[in-house]
């Protein structure tokens, strides 16, 4: 059976052995040695100013808008996963969908600015598989219009944009370290920001306000990563390059073997160096997608419409309706990509998929 999706986990010996520190200690949580080391190790490697590892990728969005006291409304992409949204739902907000671009599947800064109005705060944008968002362009809105920007970077660890990683655009940026992403603690996250006084806010925020053991800063919840989260994560990071070049390698195989002019890929930003986290493909017609998915299910091969639905779409959010994102959503599907896949699998998915369209 071939998923969609299959954790990377080296040799069970490494995470014993790395986990023996805290077991021997008996210090499993509340950012212990092995959670410090991690967060240290993801500095160093991608030079980034600050970042707070966190027990999963949905409460750093949540925590995000709480420290920068966010109201009102906030501008983001229906094009995502429900948890983009639902965090602006969960902190009272009101998320205000904008559409996205064909091509890249990021929203659309035009979209952004349209839909601006004395209630908007924030924009949350998500790089959509790891691919950058127009940066600049959301920047400049922002400044414009006084608005904080939260970056929903789940797909994107390892992304490097014009020479800087990533996470360090935007006011926050956050990650998912789930065990369906490209790297990850089983489940687990981050928090990402330049700014000084924003992470100490952050810092608290994730720890449920403490300041000491007896004092409060302020209001917090526990986000904290525990030390076999950490301990996964360690396991796993070094073997990070090697996971891009694993997966670089079957991408472009899929680019070549898919190259029909009936078939529209994303269109990846320049001046990035991407991570190759998903491998997305549209279709004409919804139908046509139906039909491939059959296909592939029959010879036991499991892709995942992702991102479907449309979030505009789900009945709590309430969002007027997205032309682009409905219509990509509908017809896009992710196939398998990970670093035990095959080449003979990408053969073989790649010719069921071309027999079909
Ligand atoms: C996976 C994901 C999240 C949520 O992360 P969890 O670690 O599962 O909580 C948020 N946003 C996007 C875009 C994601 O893909």
């Amino acid at each position: 059976m071939i998923n969609v999706t299959k954790s990377f986990l080296p040799n069970q010996a490494e995470y014993n052995a790395i986990l023996k520190t805290s077991w021997d200690k008996a210090w499993i949580t509340n950012r212990g040695p092995l959670v410090k080391e991690l967060e240290q190790k993801i500095k160093d490697k991608f030079d980034i100013s600050h970042v707070i590892a966190t027990t999963n990728g949905t409460l750093p969005l949540q925590i995000a808008i709480k420290a920068l006291e966010l109201k009102g409304e906030i501008i983001t992409t229906p094009f995502s996963y429900i948890a983009t949204a639902s965090s602006i739902a969960w902190e009272s907000c009101t998320p205000i969908f904008a559409d996205i671009e064909a091509d890249s599947f990021n929203i659309d800064p035009k979209e952004i600015e349209a839909n601006i109005t004395e209630k908007t705060t924030a924009i949350i944008a998500t790089h959509v598989f790891g691919n950058p968002c127009n940066l600049e362009a959301i920047q400049s809105i922002a400044e414009k219009y006084n608005l904080k920007v939260i970056y929903d970077a789940a797909h994107a660890f390892g992304v490097i944009y014009k020479g800087t990683s990533i996470f360090e655009y935007g006011d926050v940026s956050t990650c998912s370290f789930h065990a369906t992403k490209i790297f990850h603690t089983g489940e687990g996250g981050a928090l990402f920001t330049k700014d000084q006084e924003l992470y100490d806010a952050l810092y608290y925020h994730h720890n449920f306000g403490h300041d000491g053991p007896e004092n409060f800063h302020g209001l917090g919840i526990n986000a904290k990563m525990s030390e076999f989260q950490a301990a996964m994560g360690l396991t796993v990071f070094p073997y990070f390059d090697d996971i891009i070049a694993r997966r670089e390698l079957l991408y472009k195989l899929y680019l070549s073997k898919l190259n029909s002019e009936n078939l529209q890929f994303q269109r990846i930003i320049n001046d990035s160096e991407y991570n190759y986290a998903y491998f997305p493909l549209v279709f004409e017609s919804e139908s046509q997608l139906n039909t491939v998915k059959e296909a592939l299910n029959d010879n036991q091969i499991f892709p995942r419409r992702y991102f479907y639905p449309s979030l505009n779409t789900i009945d709590y959010l309430k969002g007027e309706s997205m032309k682009v994102s409905e219509s990509i959503s509908k017809r896009i599907l992710c196939l398998p990509l990970y670093y035990d896949l095959t080449e003979t699998d990408v053969n073989k998915i790649s010719d069921i998929i071309i027999k079909y369209i």
